[in-house]
């Protein structure tokens, strides 16, 4: 049995990914939860795992789920799950993993996000808003209503939620995004004040431009990478690594006295007003 357990969603790949290295390395157990179901494949492979991934729907028991040993002293482990964090399924099968895997949950990184500019007037404008707040919104409300009973059954726990410095602040054509991550930041507030009587701590990591597939459309073009590094008073981008110690700083003991708080890790971005060269 393992010390500690964690859920991470959006784990297959950049921040979600790099979480889920550093919680492993650590000795947790850990459900990493994703959409996309090769991605989780090959997370469990890098792992060590020839074990498929478990999937959301329809929910088999849960101890028939596989459990992959990750090499280590601490012998950690990894069970995967393919689910849509937008669907309450995906909240009740990730919770039910990690009591069924490791008897316990302490930690849940509810980190799934989506993107995507659209024009305020275009065609399927509303209906891409409507995805990104599904996603970015419904989906932590999910995860947080459905961690809860597990943690409040151990004492206590910590639920870090990946925010975004476009929550604090907006760029052209980003705007349903903005919406999203506004509305994740305030979540984070209105959760930490009702859940602060069960010794459940919620906190945002608000995460400013950072090296992830999230990112490979401006990654991609130099150019671009280049006159916004220059914004940035740390003149460059983040990585999934650094976002990944920020939601641990959060998570862990060290942070105890801290609820309702997103901690922003930007290089400095939006403290920069940028107004004057
Ligand atoms: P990423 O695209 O590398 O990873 C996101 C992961 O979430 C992917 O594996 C994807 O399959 C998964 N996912 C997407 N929708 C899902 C759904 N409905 N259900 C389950 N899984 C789903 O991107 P990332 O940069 O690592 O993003 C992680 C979080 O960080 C997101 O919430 C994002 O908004 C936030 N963020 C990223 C940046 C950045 O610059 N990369 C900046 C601010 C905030």
């Amino acid at each position: 049995m393992v010390a500690q357990a964690v859920v991470i969603t959006g784990a297959a790949s950049g921040i979600g990914r790099a979480c889920v290295e550093l919680f492993a390395a650590r000795g947790f157990g850990v459900v990493a939860v994703d959409a996309d179901e090769a991605g989780l494949a090959d997370l469990a492979a890098d792992a060590g795992s020839a074990e498929p991934p478990a999937s959301s729907a329809p929910p088999a028991p849960p101890a028939s789920q596989p459990a992959a040993c990750l090499d280590g002293a601490v012998r950690p482990r990894l069970v995967t799950l393919v689910a849509d964090v937008s669907t309450p399924e995906c909240g009740a099968r990730m919770t039910e993993l990690a009591l069924a895997s490791f008897g316990r949950l302490d930690v849940a990184v509810l980190n799934a996000g989506i993107g995507g500019t659209v024009p305020w007037e275009a065609d399927g404008a509303i209906e891409r808003l409507d995805r990104i707040l599904a996603v970015n919104v419904r989906g932590v409300a999910i995860g947080i209503r459905s961690v809860a009973p597990a943690l409040r059954a151990g004492g206590g726990g910590s639920i870090v939620v990946t925010a975004s410095s476009g929550g604090l602040q907006a760029d052209p054509g980003n705007w349903a995004y903005h919406a999203s991550k506004g509305a994740v930041i305030n979540l984070v507030r209105a959760a930490a004040v009702d859940y602060a009587a069960q010794n459940i701590r919620v906190n945002a990591v608000a995460p400013g431009l950072t090296e992830t597939s999230l990112m490979a459309p401006y990654l991609s073009q130099p150019a671009v990478v280049e006159a916004s590094s220059q914004r940035i008073p740390l003149q460059r981008w983040g990585r999934a690594d650094e976002q990944a110690s920020a939601v641990w700083f959060l998570a862990s003991a060290a942070a105890s006295y801290i609820t309702g708080t997103t901690l922003v890790a930007d290089g400095g971005l939006t403290s920069h007003h940028g107004a004057v060269p």
